[in-house]
């Protein structure tokens, strides 16, 4: 049995960026509906007692592939988050080992951020932009739709920018470029960088 994660914030630490309203139809009717669906699917399955990204690797395309897909990529979505400081508003970013491999890749943390939103904003449709790593340290940006994660690409996930209308429209409509450049401002790059090690 899987159960809905715990946010490590209260549903209005994020706004004006993400606001309590969309926390609170996001994490829990969406992301509440996921976990109950892979549980509901999961009992007889071949994937019972398996991990979500053990289901993710081995399930093929179909309905428990798909829940347990947005089950761990929402894990990862809303435990990257944290509030937005006058600092982070101004000049947000990692300033660890990822900073280095960013700027070595991308010669700036604001052309890779360039690149990310753009990918986010291009990407036809449901679906995820990740910043995932490979097994030498390189890291790369992944456009994946619908519950897509790059761990089947043998990618590690890193960060992820989620371009389901439900994650923005009720505070951006359909300006999804708008949301996804704001949200650099709430990005927790301790914990970014934590998972890049
Ligand atoms: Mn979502």
């Amino acid at each position: 049995m899987f159960t809905l994660i715990e946010l490590p914030y209260t549903p209005d630490a994020l706004e004006p960026v993400i606001s309590a309203n969309t926390i609170s139809f996001h994490h829990g009717k969406h992301l509440q509906t996921y976990v109950d669906n892979l549980n509901k699917l999961l009992p007889g399955s071949p994937f019972e007692g398996k991990t979500l990204e053990e289901i993710v690797l081995t399930a093929p395309a179909g309905a428990v592939f798909n829940n347990a897909g947005q089950i761990l990529n929402h894990n990862l979505y809303f435990t990257q988050f944290k509030p937005a400081t006058a600092a982070s508003a101004v000049m947000p970013g990692p300033t660890g080992r990822l900073k280095a491999r960013i700027e070595a890749q991308w010669g700036s943390f604001a052309a890779f951020q360039a690149d990310f939103e753009a990918k986010g904003a291009g990407l036809f449709g449901s679906g995820w932009v990740w910043l995932a790593a490979a097994q030498d340290g390189s890291i790369v940006i992944t456009q994946e739709p619908g519950a897509g994660n790059p761990l089947t690409r043998g990618l590690k996930p890193l960060l992820t920018f989620d371009v389901w209308e439900h994650a923005y429209y009720l505070d951006y409509q359909n300006r999804r470029a708008a949301h996804l450049a704001a949200l650099w401002q709430i990005i927790n790059w301790d914990e970014i960088e934590r998972r890049y090690k």
